[in-house]
């Protein structure tokens, strides 16, 4: 497991590269809508009285669905997570819908010899991914009516502005932005 960290290794301050990843060595082909083609991370590690602190700036291109048109465009992506390792036991380990300060959420608690970095790649990636994914900020979308894509075509259907594809929108929406609050701050 390159992810793994023996913690009796590390010196003061480490660095590691990790090169051409793939979604499923980071547990990350659940994300359905998603198609990651190339990530890339490096991760800094300083030791101190806290625990470990670790840095991660993490690239990646990925396929994405656009929420208005439904049509697959590729972006590529950077994100940086500053995380701490602690030893010991996670205090909200059974506990669901915690709601963590900022400085209780950068927090990762390990117990035994080793550390798992693909945990703070894993959540760079999900952390910056876009709420709403579109093709480009203006796309016009699916018409409500006929369902023919905007970007291509007009039609002559008269506009609704609360149709089926925008409520789509807005519910995802509002479910991401629940999830991130959840897992960090
Ligand atoms: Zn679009
Ligand atoms: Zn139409």
């Amino acid at each position: 497991m390159k992810f793994l960290i023996q913690v009796r290794d590390l010196d003061r301050q480490s660095e590691y590269e990790f090169r051409g990843l793939n979604a499923t060595e980071l547990n990350l082909d659940k994300k359905s809508s998603i198609d990651f083609k190339k990530i890339d991370a490096e991760v800094s590690l300083n030791r101190s009285s806290l625990g470990i602190g670790a840095d991660f700036v993490v690239s990646y291109s990925a396929e994405f669905t656009c929420m208005r048109c439904l049509g697959k465009f590729t972006r590529t992506c950077n994100s940086n997570l500053h995380l701490n390792y602690v030893e010991g036991e996670d205090p909200y380990l059974c506990v669901e819908n915690v709601e963590l300060t900022p400085h209780e959420a950068d927090k990762v608690f390990y117990h035994g010899p080793q550390i798992d970095l693909s945990i703070g790649i894993r959540e760079a990636i999900v952390f910056s991914l876009p709420i709403t994914p579109l093709c480009r900020d203006d796309c016009p979308g699916l018409c409500p009516v006929c369902g023919i894509d905007l970007n291509t075509r007009r039609c002559s259907c008269k506009g609704e502005q609360d149709g089926f594809f925008t409520a789509a929108a807005t519910e995802n929406k509002k479910t991401t932005a629940r999830k991130i609050k959840r897992n960090r701050k």
